[in-house]
């Protein structure tokens, strides 16, 4: 089976918070990558999730068409047909949009109407709003009506509130260091305009968080943040967030598991599947570099062919998701039944 219908990954998302694990958020852009991950899920059976930034659509649609929701489309269409093999459940997420960006979250909206038209699953499980630039006020207005239309096709939405810090595709993020922590007021202020609606959400918010591995010493992460602000929103409303890490890829595995007894059920990861996928494919070049290039004319078909280096670069990401899913507890812990 697959791409979850929003039933089942309504389910996952459930067993995940009860039972105190969380689905790993693997970053790809491309088909290499995405099998790393499939990979890794089938192999293990565990449930997982697969995400595709603006950029990585638009990498996957490549240099000739450049169109990131056509990317997108693509590697969507790629995982649904491959996860269908599978007797694990793969959801499918795209990550940080912003306010200026979100006719792309639009756009695939359409394309997931479209398909249930059809009869079929949305296109995808779960887009997010990053709103984090924006003063709350303003966030929560745009992330209102979106939440509505995704909730109308059982998708779920993703919003942040605070930011995190670091690198976002290349940009810069936050360089004020208050805003690396989402306050208490900031997740009931969250809750009081978002919980009313009739749709899945979940909220990525900061406690200290930094895309990119992090030098030590940099920022603290504090996660009592979240459980402060969980108690809060629970004692208001009866009920607490699903919430996503973002920027861990630095993090012990203690700081980690802390946060999944305050409500993260999904965490991305990144920076450290994108290095796992180069690592193995520096060491083939280092160590074939005169086969690759043909020095003399004499090189080895077998050791450029693309296929030779990419096998190894998915079998090392495949590891490094096995990792992940390890140490949020998901591991083998598949809700799928054959
Ligand atoms: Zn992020």
């Amino acid at each position: 089976m697959p791409v979850p219908t929003p039933s089942e990954y309504a389910k996952i998302l459930d067993v995940a918070k009860e039972q105190k694990y969380a689905l790993p958020a693997i970053n790809v852009s491309s088909i290499a990558t995405a099998n790393a991950a499939l990979a890794a899920f089938a192999e293990t059976g565990s449930d997982g999730i697969i995400q595709f930034s603006i950029g990585a659509g638009k990498f996957a649609s490549g240099s000739a068409v450049g169109d990131a929701v056509l990317g997108a489309v693509s590697l969507a269409q790629h995982v649904h047909l491959m996860a269908e093999k599978l007797d694990v459940y793969v959801a499918l997420h795209t990550d940080h949009c912003q306010a200026a960006e979100l006719d792309f979250v639009r756009s695939l909206l359409k394309k997931s109407k479209e398909r249930l038209d059809g009869g079929l699953a949305p296109l995808f499980s779960g887009h997010m709003f990053d709103g984090s630039a924006l003063a709350l006020e303003e966030n929560m207005e745009l992330a209102l009506p979106l939440l509505k239309e995704c909730g109308e096709l059982g998708i779920v939405l993703e919003v942040e509130a605070g930011a995190v810090g670091g690198e976002e595709e290349g940009a810069a993020t936050t360089t004020d260091k208050t805003k690396l922590y989402t306050t208490t007021e900031d997740m009931l202020y969250v809750a009081e305009k978002l919980f009313s609606v009739p749709a899945r959400l979940m909220f990525a918010a900061t406690f200290g968080n930094v895309h990119g591995i992090y030098k030590p010493g940099n920022v603290e992460l504090k996660p009592e943040i979240l459980k402060d602000g969980q108690a809060a929103v629970h004692e208001k409303y009866g009920k607490t967030f699903d919430l996503v890490f973002h920027g861990g890829s630095g993090t012990p595995v203690e700081q980690i598991q802390e946060t999944l007894d305050y409500g993260i059920v999904k965490m991305n990861v990144d920076t450290a599947t994108q290095y796992s996928f180069s690592l193995p494919i520096a060491e083939h070049m280092h160590e074939h570099y005169e086969k690759v290039i043909q020095a003399d004319g004499d090189g080895s078909k077998k050791l450029y062919d693309p296929r030779a280096y990419l096998k190894k670069g998915e079998q090392g990401m495949k590891e490094r998701v096995i990792q992940a899913s390890t140490e949020l507890r998901s591991l083998g812990k598949t809700i799928y039944k054959k």
